[in-house]
């Protein structure tokens, strides 16, 4: 199985022509990639960008940060999972701790995931936001269930192979602070286990990624010793070098 490397540039590249430079480098850099290793690179730039990202970077998976929990409809401001597979996006992040602490409820989390998956998009889904002094296992736990219940009935178990789960502590976002490798593997192993008492065997191997101040310094060794399928990377995503160079250290 590939080890994924999903880049969330977030609110950055807020001008045309740091979107142009940052293309035109990961555009060059990813010349030396295989087509497996190609494969396992997700970026998820701005949706304002993502147009130019899915034309000008076609052999790439490119991903949004959000989309809105309701097809269609009067929603001001907001972008609806079938308008982002139309225009050739291929997956979206949900629930981002950054999201989460602006308001976003477990609830509309699960309704978004539904939609998201209904659409045709490969989801990511982020797990790990948590208020002070609440038991991280449990609340992980619960949280990876009521997603994983909030698709069963509704979304098409052909299609359940389109999720991901990413274990994101909110406290490790962007701090330079990472949890140990045996800590990040025993929520990654809950993750897991949840996967498989919902959804059954079939779904065992749904990717279970990491994020939460990965860099290249890092990244090799939480992926080895956690056993997660890959990282998602803030920060250090804005160097498309790094990118790069996670998704070849991780698939030789
Ligand atoms: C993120 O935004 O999902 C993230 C993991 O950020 P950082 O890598 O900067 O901690």
């Amino acid at each position: 199985m590939n080890t994924y490397v999903v880049g969330n540039l977030k609110m950055h590249l807020e001008t045309c022509r740091l979107r142009d430079e940052y293309v035109k480098r990961l555009h060059e850099l990813s010349q030396s990639l295989t087509s497996e290793q190609r494969s396992a690179l997700f970026v998820c730039p701005p949706h304002v960008h993502l147009e130019k990202f899915v034309t000008k970077l076609p052999a790439l998976t490119i991903g949004a940060q959000d989309a809105h929990h309701e097809l269609r409809g009067a929603h001001t401001g907001s972008t609806s999972s079938n308008a982002l597979k139309s225009l050739g996006v291929g997956c979206v992040i949900i629930g981002h701790s950054e999201r989460r602490g602006a308001g976003e409820s477990l609830e509309t989390v699960c309704k978004k995931v539904q939609t998201a998956l209904l659409s045709g998009l490969h989801v990511i889904v982020c797990v790990g936001f948590l208020s002070e002094g609440q038991d991280e296992e449990s609340i992980i736990k619960s949280d990876v269930a009521a997603i994983l219940e909030a698709i069963t009935d509704v979304v098409p178990a052909h299609k359940h192979e389109n999720l991901s789960f990413a274990y994101e502590p909110v406290w490790a976002i962007g701090t330079g602070k990472t949890p140990t490798t045996h800590h990040i593997q025993t929520i990654v192993l809950v993750i897991r286990k949840e996967v498989i008492r919902v959804l059954g065997d079939a779904s065992k191997s749904l990717p279970v990624l990491y994020g939460g101040s990965v860099t290249t310094e890092n990244a090799q060794q939480i992926v080895t010793e956690s056993t997660a399928d890959g990282v998602l990377v803030g920060g250090a995503s804005l160097d498309p070098a790094n990118l790069v160079q996670m998704i070849k250290m991780f698939n030789k």
